[in-house]
């Protein structure tokens, strides 16, 4: 290892490095700089080109390896080449190939070209994307990102839109505007004075409603118990006629697509009758909202058009990079007197959206460029199309493994596909053959107490062929695994 003094002399005649201590935007700077991201290019190209014929989940060498990232933390700089030599050399063969197109486990999509490589300049960019004035590209791209959005689920043109992390963020964005807005009608502004001493907020929940949804309503204060739990039916879809009579300050939490079955709540027969009760509707779509994209799927979320706020995933089926959700909200004050930092959001007509008013964080990265970079290479026809098509790979799945005498637990409806291979402990042996043979990867979930494993088809990168591939690699597992 190189010491401090020998490090922080002038480069030898022809010695090609820079580090941080001063060199700054010199001539020298550019030509390390270009070479030093072209070498991250082509590694991660090269990364990409391998997905489909490694093993879907890292080797037991690979994960073994991760072990030498653990050294002391160094004193000295490094070159910028061996840092990103070690990351590839020791990290990427420890990854699991979720961005390959055989990942089938919880509900994960790929990076789409254009997403993965507009935020690769965005990073370069390294926009703090809060207000416009400071960063009017990104602000710019969240803001066009958005109206798209809300035309292609067939959403009010008026909504707020909040750029997070996840649907988990945009649970609790939404629940927050919601939270705002049944208390202000009750007379008490809850953003200044808190919980304490507030009028009770009735949570209706389903009984499937998804864990991170409960988290969210426990960060906000209305409690991860505290909670009305609607039965649901054996799709995971709550029973209409089990809805309690509502009253007074009440947030009822409607799901779009069930993390194991993708079904639907009846959000047309409950969003009116909350609606009498001057409750607020919430849908959880983390990406069963994109059904509305599909002209053939679109019956599925008859009704969510009346709701007052969504939460989704780009991350998911917009296969778009980590992390990108998106909480859409009908009442747009109610959203921004959640999340801005000042009351100066009234009043509301300003010419340009300032991010940070619709957010938990202040600064943050420009979400909306993958989302745009996305819908943008897409369109409108090419997000129904990659909908439509993983919707039929996971009909193809359902019915092959029906057809070769294995079970399947739910009415595949959308991507989402659960099978069982006769009892609990057959089933998990089948899963953890799967899981070791690596040519797909796919989770074991608790499905109405029945251990099954889930299918889940969400990747652009998924081909007829891959799905040729998985299954016969499922077939070979359940087939001999005869114990
Ligand atoms: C995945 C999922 C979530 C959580 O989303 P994150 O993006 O992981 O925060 C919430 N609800 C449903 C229905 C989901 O499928």
């Amino acid at each position: 290892m190189k010491d401090l003094a020998e490090y922080t002399a002038a480069p030898a005649a022809g010695e090609r490095r820079f580090h941080v201590l001063g060199y700054g935007l010199s001539l020298e700077y550019n030509v390390i700089m270009k070479e030093l991201l072209q070498d991250a290019a082509e590694r991660a190209a090269r990364y990409l080109e391998e997905l489909p014929i490694r093993s879907v989940a890292p080797g037991e060498e690979a994960t073994r390896r991760l072990r030498e990232f653990d050294e002391p933390l160094p004193d000295c700089p490094s070159t910028p080449q061996s840092v990103l030599d070690m990351l590839d050399t020791i990290g990427s063969p420890g990854t699991m190939a979720m961005a390959g197109p055989r990942f089938y486990g919880f509900v994960v999509g790929g990076s789409l070209p254009a997403a993965l490589a507009c935020n690769w300049l965005a990073a370069a960019w390294d926009q703090n994307s809060a207000l416009y004035n400071v960063t009017p590209a990104t602000a710019a791209l969240e803001q066009i990102a958005l109206r798209w959005l809300l035309e292609l689920f067939g959403l009010s043109s008026g909504c707020a839109g909040a750029f997070v992390t996840g649907a988990t963020m945009a649970n609790f964005c939404s629940l927050a505007a919601a939270r705002h807005a049944v208390l202000a009608r009750a007379g008490w502004d809850v953003e200044s004075d808190g919980l304490f001493g507030a009028p009770p907020i009735t949570v209706v929940v389903g009984d499937e409603a998804h864990p991170s949804l409960i988290k969210s309503l426990g960060l906000l204060g209305l409690g991860r118990n505290r909670v009305v739990r609607v039965p649901v039916d054996n799709q995971g879809r709550i029973r209409a006629d089990e809805m309690p009579l509502l009253s007074g300050p009440t947030i009822v939490c409607l799901q779009a697509g069930n993390v194991n079955t993708g079904s639907f709540d009846p959000l047309d027969v409950i969003c009116p009758r909350a609606h009498e009760a001057r409750a607020w509707v919430h849908v959880d779509g983390a990406f069963g909202l994109w059904a509305a994209t599909v002209p053939d799927l679109r019956h599925l979320t008859r009704g969510v058009e009346q709701a007052d706020s969504w939460a989704t995933d780009a991350h998911k089926w917009l296969n778009v990079p980590y992390d990108s959700g998106l909480a859409l909200v009908r009442d747009a004050d109610a959203l921004r007197a959640a999340m801005s930092v000042t009351a100066s959001y009234l009043p509301t007509a300003t010419e340009h959206r300032n991010p940070s008013d619709y957010t938990p964080e202040f600064s943050r990265r420009a979400r909306g460029v993958e989302v745009w970079a996305a819908l943008r290479s897409l369109g409108r026809w090419g997000v129904a199309d990659l909908i439509e098509r993983t919707c039929r790979h996971a009909r193809t799945f359902a019915r092959e493994l029906q057809s070769a005498g294995y079970q399947v637990l739910n009415d595949v409806v959308l991507n989402q596909v659960l099978v069982s291979f006769a009892d609990a402990e057959r089933t998990r042996q089948v899963i953890r053959r799967i899981q070791a043979d690596g040519t797909i990867w796919c989770g074991e979930t608790v499905w109405q107490g029945h251990i099954a494993m889930r299918i889940s088809v969400s990747s652009w990168a998924t081909t007829e062929l891959d799905v040729d591939r998985s299954l016969e690699a499922i077939l070979r597992a359940a087939g001999d695994s005869g114990s």
